[in-house]
């Protein structure tokens, strides 16, 4: 079989006065068909960069791709027009945001814009599209489908606009759904049902999901594997399982010993680990992690382990796993 989309050596920079940030600093990741993709991470390292430059959504200038290759069903994503990718998102490659009143058309009833991209994206006929428009607000959990399709969207609550956006993304049967924070707006109880919602549909569509989210949490719900960043790089992946029941990258482990829970709290930044995230403009040569690391070793300041093959799916940047470090400790 072949991945829905595959990232290969992903480098994005933008400019600010201080210098160039090296947002995402060689990135690889794939995505499997029906598969859900959790990339989890803490604010600036570089998961939402990443979800923006696979849609080209990056504005350059400031921003560029350095280098890197983006391919999506086949085709590399990053040689498309902007036509072309207009084309491409709304159709094959949806998306939400963390606040649908930025992408959802304030002055459109929300059954016009799912009917609009219909008819755009799949030249359907406006009877054909409004009757589908019915059947995707029923789909995600809209009751009286039929009456709201007419309404706009400050008439609706903030968890049935991200349901709307949901719809919507989903309207043309999109390969792959890139959810950038879709939930962490609402509140706990709605933020529940949102992710319901996803996994829901995922049994039910067959679209690929990339879901970005601070929350390792929200990973566990709903993800099949995970890869957590950490100053622009993959810091590490692997299966919910085996991230899970033994995280091979002490970053990962801090995120882990830090989960929010999900029933008593709002859904809070996880920067309980002590330290700031690495400046980027002048990015560390060793690993990333070694000020904040408590088991960074005299080579971590010095040479980046790249990511090192840990068994079963899992690789982590982690000297801790290399075969010579393991001899040593044994
Ligand atoms: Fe810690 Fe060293 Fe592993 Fe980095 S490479 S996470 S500093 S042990
Ligand atoms: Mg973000």
């Amino acid at each position: 079989y072949k991945p829905v989309l595959e990232v290969r050596d992903l480098r994005v920079s933008f400019h600010v006065r201080e210098g160039e940030v090296q947002a995402v600093r060689g990135v690889d990741f794939h995505v499997n068909p029906g598969e859900v993709l959790g990339i989890v991470g803490e604010s600036g390292c570089g998961k939402s960069v990443t979800a923006q430059t696979l849609m080209r959504l990056i504005p350059s200038p400031p921003s560029r791709i350095k280098s890197g290759s983006v391919r999506f069903l086949g085709e590399e994503v990053l040689l498309k027009s902007e036509k072309e990718m207009q084309q491409l998102r709304g159709s094959k490659m949806g998306m939400i945001f963390q606040d649908p009143m930025t992408s959802l058309n304030p002055t459109m009833t929300v059954g016009r814009q799912i009917t609009e991209n219909l008819k755009k994206h799949l030249k359907m006929s406006s009877a054909a599209a409004q009757k589908r428009a019915v059947e995707m607000l029923k789909l995600v959990g809209i009751p009286g489908a039929e009456t709201r399709i007419h309404q706009y969207p400050h008439e609706f609550s903030g968890g049935m606009r991200q349901r709307v956006m949901i719809a919507i993304a989903l309207s043309c049967d999109p390969a792959l759904l890139i959810a950038d924070e879709p939930t962490t707006a609402l509140d706990v109880t709605i933020q529940a049902q949102i992710l319901e919602v996803l996994n829901d549909l995922r049994g039910r569509l067959n679209t690929s999901i990339i879901l970005i989210t601070h929350n390792l949490g929200i990973v566990a719900g709903i993800c099949d594997r995970v890869v957590v960043m950490y100053g622009g790089q993959v810091a590490e992946t692997g299966t919910v399982k085996e991230i899970f029941n033994h995280p091979k990258h002490p970053y990962t482990e801090g995120l882990l010993k830090s989960l929010p829970r999900l029933d008593t709290s709002k859904d809070e930044p996880l920067i309980p680990i002590h330290g700031a995230p690495p400046d980027l403009v002048n990015p560390p040569t060793g690993c990333a992690f070694t000020p904040r690391c408590p088991y960074a070793m005299k080579i971590c300041q010095r040479l980046d382990p790249g990511l090192i093959d840990c068994g079963g799916t899992q690789a982590a940047r982690c000297w801790l796993n290399h075969p010579k470090v393991q001899e040593a400790k044994a």
